[in-house]
């Protein structure tokens, strides 16, 4: 089954694409993800996307589309996967579509989780996550069990992401807003999307994702 995932920075995408390769059994394509761990191996590419990201600006479409590509011919991807932050421009998602095509595949469903503009930014200003395994968490709605500890592998130091401050989160949000709502209506013509309200408790909004994705896509 092939996913994807859509919807404003900070409306919970990665916390929940990470719920959802688990009880689905397929994994998690993050290009931010991707592109973070570009930036600290200290590659050039990783530079490049570096300074764009902190400035709260979307890296090339050329870049993101080869991470993508060799990324999805992994073994890992076979079962399937869901994206995460990937298609957001037209050109990107037009340019999955002719990959997919490529291998005889199709996407089977796309997610779009709403949250209102002004909820952005306090859920965004909360966030951190584990130094060690990544699992995120947030000041206000998801704090680990206990302080300072990681709930799922017991590491006691936490980062947060340096384009998380208030200034980078708005221009995130225009860039959300000129180049990515475009591809909603780009898979909604298709008749692929399903829209699910981003507002409520984690485990609740995972289950309203799952019941759209059985109700509402192929699964093969
Ligand atoms: P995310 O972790 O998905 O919020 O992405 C963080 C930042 O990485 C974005 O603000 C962009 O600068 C960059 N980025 C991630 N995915 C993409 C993409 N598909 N196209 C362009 N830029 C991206």
């Amino acid at each position: 089954m092939r996913l994807v995932l859509l919807g404003p920075p900070g409306c919970g995408k990665g916390t929940q694409a990470k719920r959802l390769q688990g009880i689905f059994g397929i994994v998690q394509l993050s290009t931010g993800d991707m592109l973070r761990a570009e930036a600290a191996s200290g590659s050039d590419i990783g530079l490049e996307a570096a300074a764009l990201m902190h400035a709260g600006q979307l890296v090339p479409d050329a870049m993101i589309i080869a991470l993508i590509k060799a990324r999805v011919d992994q073994p890992d991807c076979q079962k399937g996967f869901i994206l995460d932050g990937f298609p957001r421009t037209l050109a990107q998602a037009e340019a999955l579509d002719a990959m997919l095509a490529e291998r005889h595949l199709d996407i089977d469903g796309v997610l779009a989780i709403e949250v209102d503009d002004e909820d952005i930014v306090t859920r965004i200003a909360g966030r951190f996550s584990c130094s060690r395994c990544g699992a995120l968490y947030h000041d206000v709605f998801h704090r680990p069990k206990q302080d300072g500890l990681c709930d799922v592998c017991g590491a006691t130091e936490f980062t947060r992401r340096p384009d998380d401050t208030a200034e980078t989160v708005r221009k995130r949000l225009q860039a959300y807003h000129a180049q990515t709502v475009p591809i909603i209506e780009y898979y909604g013509r298709k008749g692929l999307v399903r829209s699910v309200d981003g507002f409520g408790a984690i485990a609740e909004i995972t289950e309203k994702l799952t019941v759209a994705i059985r109700e509402g896509t192929r699964v093969d």
